[in-house]
């Protein structure tokens, strides 16, 4: 399966967002997007107007890439979310947050998404009790993620438990992290894709405009 290899600070800086791709090095003063805060390359620094398409084709890449996603499964998603009742943009920031893999960077078993990504497939993660191995599973309201009791004891996992205490809470999971399990107790609603991608000191783009994602898609 194709899958992307190249540096994770040049999708930040290409987007013009801190994605939060690599863990704790993001919130540290070596976060390459808080040093060189324009895109990679020769013209990155070049000043060029956006069109309107160009805006919200850098939105949906934003976006999808904060996933780790390709854009077929991405796609996907859009056009699930789309034949949901309510609000399109909503559904499909509520279904790329309910993913496996999402749930357990939130919950704070791993260090980034895509960490999250990789225990999931090498089977350190239970849903209700029976391994999932899948990372775009969908995980529903009463969900219980765990990580496996074996795999608890894990540098990686203990170390973005550890981390995870001193960074927000997830207002929609109940986390137990002495048992490393969470619970979903509500799933997340409109404010709580407000917080998905924190404003910098810097000054850079806050949230998503998952709207724009919308008009995209439906041209
Ligand atoms: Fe790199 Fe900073 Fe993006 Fe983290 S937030 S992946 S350190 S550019």
């Amino acid at each position: 399966m194709a899958r992307y290899t190249d540096g994770l600070c040049r999708i930040c800086r290409r987007e013009g967002a801190k994605l939060f791709l690599k863990g704790e090095r993001c919130y540290t003063d070596k976060c390459a997007f808080a040093r060189r805060a324009y895109a990679p390359g020769q013209h990155g620094q070049g000043r060029k107007k956006p069109t309107p398409y160009c805006i919200q084709l850098r939105e949906k890449q934003k976006v999808r890439r904060m996933y780790g996603m390709l854009e077929g499964q991405f796609r996907l998603f859009f056009e699930r979310a789309d034949r949901m009742k309510g609000v399109t943009g909503d559904n499909l920031l509520r279904l790329l947050e309910t993913r496996l893999d999402s749930v357990t960077y939130r919950a704070g078993f791993a260090i980034s998404r895509g960490d999250a990504r990789q225990l999931v497939r090498h089977g350190h993660v239970n849903v209700n009790g029976r391994r999932v191995t899948i990372p775009s599973y969908i995980v529903k309201l009463g969900d219980v993620i765990e990580v496996r009791a074996r795999s608890t004891g894990f540098k990686r996992v203990q170390e973005a438990s550890a981390f995870a205490q001193r960074t927000a809470t997830v207002r929609w999971l109940a986390i137990d992290r002495a048992k490393f399990k969470a619970t979903v107790a509500s799933l997340p609603e409109h404010e709580d894709f407000q917080d998905l991608l924190p404003g910098t000191e810097d000054g850079d783009r806050k949230g998503i405009r998952e709207e724009l994602i919308v008009e995209l898609y439906s041209k």
